[in-house]
């Protein structure tokens, strides 16, 4: 349908990138790209008014989005060319072709276009031997400087290539180092390297992306003053370990936890005061985040005793939000680790005897209700 409003609209009209990536793959994607050769804005208003459906258009970008009736969205660009003015810098856009745009993509495997205008609906534009490394499983970059130009590219590879099992090209591989070598990493805004962060921790197994952020030197280049090393990665595995057990069992315990804060705990507990302000800021991360990560660095040592009562470890973490109890999980010995995570069920099942009101009822006064119910709490935990 699109296609024919775009014969009706005399423009080409094709579906690009991820989309048609997964469907050459076969795996469901429902975030649907199209580019325009013409003006992809005027073409999304007429597709609107055709269909009578909500449009949004994003004049600085070039770019629209249409909203159907069922709450699917479709996202609309005019084919562009990419200038960056400085390395690592947002690019300055230019009306161009399709070829131009599937040049200025990321990988090889994101560079194809499918035609969707009925004259030649369902043609494969692939200008670069795309098909052929998404059939070899290879990551290629289009161009050497590509790395330089956005060095979020870096982290975008590492997501495909853990993502589909995929092995990232001997140039592209020797591009990537090198730009990592030459500090690049360092001059992209902590905005977009959270997000490409972010999203490689939603992967299935986020900590083989780790690993390999950790293995190329990336960690030192996103967070100054911060080494991978083994001990890391293993707190790291343990702290996945923990989250996805609690996502299974008890997802109370993590019902609104940002898991990036949960890995920064874990790869920041040895970095000083100071770099560790630099890097709040610079990751846009909440005011108190260091005094969160050093508060629960103050427990490690006395938590750490096989025979803690579950009544001394709500006295210790009884102020810890989600996010300060997955990190902690990650700094225990195995056998606490089972002791913590029985705690934590039994605290969040737990039926006091009084609640406040009661208590309030009694003539409890409002600081006195808190260390009542704390004491109530205390020895319902240790029954
Ligand atoms: P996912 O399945 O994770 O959404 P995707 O490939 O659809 O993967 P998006 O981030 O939605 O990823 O990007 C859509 C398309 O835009 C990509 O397929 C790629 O062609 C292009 N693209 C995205 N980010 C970049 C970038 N930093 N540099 C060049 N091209 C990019």
């Amino acid at each position: 349908l699109l296609g024919t409003y775009g014969t009706e609209f005399g423009v080409p009209v094709y579906v690009v990138g991820g989309f048609v990536r997964d469907l050459l793959l076969g795996v469901e994607n429902l975030d649907i790209d199209l580019v325009v050769e013409g003006n992809g804005n005027e073409f999304g208003k007429y597709v609107a008014d055709q269909l009578k459906i909500k449009y949004l258009s994003h004049e600085a970008f070039g770019t629209c989005s249409l909203f159907f009736k069922d709450g699917f969205k479709l996202d609309i660009a005019t084919a562009r060319t990419e200038y960056y003015e400085e390395p690592a810098k947002l690019p300055k856009v230019e009306i161009s072709t399709i070829k131009k745009d599937l040049y200025r993509r990321d990988f090889s495997i994101n560079a194809m276009a499918i035609k969707l205008n009925p004259e030649k609906f369902g043609l494969l534009l692939d200008f670069f031997g795309c098909k052929k490394d998404l059939d070899n499983g290879i990551i290629r970059a289009l161009y050497s400087l590509s790395f330089v130009e956005d060095p979020t590219r870096i982290l975008r590879a590492i997501r495909f290539e853990q993502r589909f099992n995929f092995k990232i090209d001997e140039n592209t591989l020797d591009y990537m180092e090198r730009t990592i070598e030459n500090n690049y990493l360092e001059k992209v805004t902590g905005t977009r390297l959270r997000e490409e962060i972010e999203k490689i921790i939603k992967e299935k197994s986020p900590i083989n992306g780790i690993k390999r952020l950790g293995k190329l030197k990336i960690i030192s280049h996103l967070f100054p003053y911060t080494y991978y090393t083994p001990t890391l990665e293993n707190e790291i595995i343990k702290m996945f370990a923990f989250y996805d057990l609690l996502n299974k069992e008890n997802k109370k315990y993590i019902e609104n936890t940002n898991k990036f804060y949960i890995l920064l705990y874990v790869i920041l507990q040895y970095t000083s005061i100071d770099v560790l302000e630099f890097i709040r800021v610079k990751y846009g991360l909440p005011k108190n985040f260091v005094e969160k990560l050093v508060d629960v660095k103050n427990v490690f040592n006395k938590i750490n005793k096989e025979d803690i009562k579950f009544s001394e470890i709500y006295e210790l973490t009884k102020k810890f939000n989600n996010e300060q109890i997955i990190f902690l999980a990650s700094k225990i010995s195995d056998k606490m680790r089972e002791h913590f995570y029985k705690y934590l069920k039994k605290l969040s099942n737990i039926k006091l005897p009084l609640n406040g009101k009661d208590l309030k009822k009694m003539g409890y006064v409002r600081n006195e209700i808190g260390i009542k119910l704390d004491e109530l709490t205390k020895i319902e935990l240790d029954k």
